[in-house]
């Protein structure tokens, strides 16, 4: 299968942020075929008019809780630890098997509309999650959450075992399009024992580790107080960033500078989700200082229920606006560095390396978004438009592994009115009717 995009601004973002401005995409099947001019008398099956829109890389969101849709504006204005145990764990005590399916679905539907193709996700139920993705046609590393502090303490009352035969049956799946890391909940939660097992299930299977690290002053202080080390070097003396996969490292909101040059050499790639941080008060990582000593930084909303969306565009804005704003310099974090954090690196962070760039080779995982609303005009940098200035609503066109998933406002692999009747149902189940057993959050 042939489709040509004709004339379109192209932002390749291969090593830099110039727009080739009447670009021709050719995508074959599941790859980019070519990008330049393309030969008007070569035929294709399907012909897209690209003229005054924008083509660029598909974004990744490299760590987030997807199903949480389901608690989407359900715990507003509260401080991380009451938000937690009295919100966002009760909810969770009442989840059942299925609901993973249609919040993830949801998710899914927010996130291509928004331009994303492709997320690392960490939650309960994964197979359902599996399934969402495999329907939907878009890509995903999938993690199964789990704290190793007991089966009755479990969402699901699943086992360290459950968890690791899910990630065996599906990495690889979907054509290629799911993969999975092992998900250990985070070092504050889950014992010591149970974290060797999962480094030793990570050499043994070849499976990578997606996990929560250094979220806050407190997890630092009790992690001191415990072991002698920061989570960061706790979790490294642990070897759990020496398997053969990077690790993915949602957060480290507190390093030092031993941290950071262990994050730094042992290649891993950490998740940052500004927009949460804000919303929760939390600690704001030192991103730049983070992105000069050479940590693979990339780019994530984190769960619905704290983001409260899955809108990459917004979080792109504001982890620009951020860091110009702390460090009280405005040439700091240019649009090319964000634009790469939520493209290549993001990309390589969920397992798709050859995703986030458009050249040929690279997987067809391409956005039309247009560039006539007011909002866009005049048209002096499209790169800085998609950062500081665009909207969701301008997206019209994206596709995942040469697949159109999406067209004018159409979901062409899901039926939204479906999936939001169901997923609201299911929301106001889980939060209208608390139970006794619950997880409490320590720190
Ligand atoms: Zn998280």
């Amino acid at each position: 299968l042939k489709t040509l995009i004709r004339g379109a601004y192209v932002l390749q973002l291969d090593n830099c942020s110039q727009i080739l401005p009447r670009g021709d995409i050719v995508i074959s099947n599941n790859l980019i075929e070519k990008v330049g001019q393309v030969d008007s008398s070569i035929e294709f099956d399907e012909i897209i008019d690209g003229s005054e829109m924008l083509a660029f890389p598909a974004l990744f969101n490299a760590h987030t809780h997807v199903a949480m849709t389901l608690e989407r504006g359900w715990a507003e204005d509260l401080p991380f630890d009451r938000w937690l145990n009295e919100k966002i764990w009760l909810a969770e005590s009442n989840l059942q098997e299925e609901d993973v399916y249609w919040g993830t679905a949801l998710a899914i539907a927010e996130m291509i509309s928004s331009g994303t193709v492709g997320f690392a996700d960490h939650y309960f139920f994964m197979d359902q999650a599996a399934r969402a993705v495999d329907e939907t046609g878009v890509k995903a590393l999938l993690a199964w959450c789990h704290f190793g502090i007991g089966r009755e303490h479990e969402v699901g009352r699943k086992t360290f075992e459950d968890t690791i035969s899910f990630a065996q049956r599906w990495n690889g799946a979907a054509e290629g399009r799911i993969k999975t890391a092992l998900g250990p909940h985070s070092p504050y939660m889950v014992p010591r024992e149970v974290l060797c097992r999962f480094v030793e299930e990570g050499h043994r299977s070849g499976l990578g580790i997606h996990m929560h690290l250094s979220e806050s002053m407190e997890q630092v202080e009790a992690s001191l107080t415990q072991t002698g080390l920061t989570p960061v070097q706790y979790f490294d003396s642990l070897g759990g960033f020496d398997l053969n996969v990077p690790a993915l490292m949602a957060h480290c909101n507190v390093v030092d500078d031993e941290d950071i040059r262990i994050l730094a050499g042992k290649k891993v790639y950490v998740a940052h989700a500004p927009k949460t941080y804000q919303k929760l008060a939390m600690e704001m990582p030192p991103l730049i200082k983070m992105l000069d000593a050479g940590i693979n930084m990339s780019l994530a909303s984190d769960g619905p229920a704290s983001n409260s969306d899955l809108n990459l565009l917004e979080v792109l804005r504001i982890a620009g606006l951020n860091q110009k704003f702390v460090s009280r310099d405005p040439e700091k974090m240019p649009v090319h560095s964000l634009l790469q954090m939520a493209t290549k690196t993001s990309a390589s962070a969920v397992g798709f390396e050859n995703s986030g760039v458009l050249k040929e080779g690279s997987a067809a995982d391409i956005v039309l978004s247009n560039t006539t609303s007011a909002h866009w005009i005049p048209r002096h940098n499209l790169a800085a438009g998609l950062v500081y200035s665009s909207h969701p609503a301008d997206i019209e066109y994206v596709w995942c592994d040469g697949r159109l998933l999406y067209r004018k406002g159409e979901f062409l692999t899901l039926d939204l009115d479906h999936i939001r009747y169901e997923a609201e149902k299911r929301a106001f189940r889980m939060t209208g009717k608390p139970m006794l057993s619950m997880r409490k959050y320590k720190s």
